[in-house]
């Protein structure tokens, strides 16, 4: 056991160093902020993820300088060649290499490779890491006008003014403080399959079997040539939580795309999952306090991705913080910025999301449409489609007669054709 002789009071401390803590660290200590990062595993650590990493979180990589890192170092693979499967199987595959004028809506990059390089980012900035430190719970003291931040595995109490919480989706220290209600909504498991041993041709594919609908399975190729192949449960649908097993492992053998994109001689290791809170919560904020990342649940409810969400987030606790550290306290009312930011940057967004999900479980012929309209019209239409999908454009857009218009011509094409 550890004994850390530590009195001193930090400015702000950050329990959990996952993209969330990682990247609110590293801005803080960009700004100046001394700050403290508590994290339960020691980098490289691996987590449970799709490794999709998307626009937004790609520009924050390239502001740490992470992203050229991974670049040069060959770790990183730009989803160029991918499509969609719908419901009733109509395929779309095409190259956005055109669309996207040097800037892919998707790099796949191993979470243990990524995670590691920003908390090395918020080092190298300044931050103070703990690794192997479980936090196991926290409590405000007024008289001495600080967080006591107790572990499970040291014996001291660390003493911060300023609290994030970024422990990641199960929260069990904003469960405990009353923040955040109930487990997680959804769920996902995710695979690595072995390079050499697939035949996946695509960089990303999404699949979206009619009995997982509004849930879809996603493959896409990492920068080593394995695959990353998960399947993610989004209740509303026939398959709710507790069926995540059975369908992970029927689909992948069972399903004629997917088992075909992967091959017979697939070398497949053994499934993991995660939970996944979806949606926002209704206050990330008080006094001393804020709540960041998938412990906020900032994750499309739509797609499952919540990398980039947990990064802007960052960046916007770090700016509210600073801005309070400036004035001298950290009281609710100064803090309170930061739910109206991020639910101005992509929370409102989420409620387009959970219409969209509700669209998709009632009306899956909308994902039919979808591939279809895209065969029809080609890499353009799956670009914007890719766009909105990924959060690089808002899910409204969906209901905008640009797009939602072929899509209805699509629908009775698809109905006069099943007649
Ligand atoms: C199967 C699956 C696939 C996914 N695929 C994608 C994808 O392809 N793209 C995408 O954008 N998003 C994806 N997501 C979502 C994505 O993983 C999360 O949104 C992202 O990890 C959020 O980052 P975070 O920092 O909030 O939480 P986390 O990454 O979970 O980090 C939390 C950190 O806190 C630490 N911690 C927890 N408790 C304590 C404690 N008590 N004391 C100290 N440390 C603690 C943990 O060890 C961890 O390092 C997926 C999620 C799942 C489950």
């Amino acid at each position: 056991m550890t004994t850390i002789n530590d009195n001193h009071i930090y400015e702000v401390g950050i329990v959990g160093a996952g993209p969330a803590g990682a990247s609110c660290a590293y801005y803080l200590a960009k700004f100046g902020i001394e700050v403290a990062l508590f994290e339960k595993k020691k980098f490289p650590r691996k987590k449970v993820c799709g490794d999709a990493i998307t626009v937004r979180a790609q520009d924050h990589l390239k502001r740490m300088g992470v992203l050229q890192e991974i670049l040069k170092e060959k770790k990183g693979n730009w989803a160029a060649l991918g499509g969609i499967v719908s419901p009733s199987g109509i395929e779309y595959y095409g190259d956005s290499s055109n669309e996207v004028k040097g800037q892919h809506l998707v790099i796949a990059i191993k979470r243990e490779i990524m995670d590691e390089k920003i908390v090395r980012a918020a080092t190298n900035a300044g931050a103070k890491l703990f690794e192997n430190i479980s936090v196991s719970n926290v409590n405000f003291s007024v008289s001495e006008k600080c967080w006591l931040v107790k572990t499970e595995n040291i014996k001291k109490s660390f003493k911060v003014r300023m609290l994030v919480i970024a422990d990641g989706a199960a929260s069990k220290l904003a469960r405990s403080l009353g923040y955040v209600d109930g487990p997680p909504e959804a769920t996902c498991s995710s695979v690595y399959i072995e390079a050499g041993t697939h035949t996946f041709e695509q960089d990303g594919v999404c699949y979206y079997p009619s009995k997982l609908v509004p849930g879809y399975c996603a493959l896409f190729k990492e920068a080593d040539g394995d695959l990353v192949y998960c399947c993610y449960i989004i209740p509303g649908g026939e398959c709710d939580k507790g069926d995540l097993v059975k369908m992970h492992h029927s689909l992948i053998k069972d399903d004629p795309f997917i088992s075909k994109a992967i091959g017979p001689n697939a070398k497949i290791e053994k499934m993991k999952a995660a939970p996944i809170r979806f949606g926002g919560i209704p206050q990330s904020y008080d006094n001393n306090l804020l709540i960041v990342g998938d412990a906020a649940g900032q994750i499309d409810p739509l797609t499952g991705e919540g990398i980039q969400y947990a990064m802007d987030a960052a960046e916007y606790a770090a700016n509210t913080i600073t801005k309070a550290n400036k004035k001298g306290n950290y009281s609710k009312r100064l803090l309170k910025g930061y739910q109206r930011k991020w639910m101005k940057s992509f929370g409102r967004d989420f409620k387009w999301s959970q219409r969209m999900v509700k669209v998709c479980t009632r009306y899956p012929i909308f994902l039919d449409a979808f591939a279809s309209a895209s065969n029809r019209k080609g890499d353009k239409f799956m670009t914007v489609w890719g766009k909105i999908m990924t959060g690089s454009k808002s899910k409204l857009n969906f209901f905008l007669p640009k797009l939602a218009f072929p899509l209805v011509v699509e629908i009775i094409r698809l109905k006069l054709k099943k007649k």
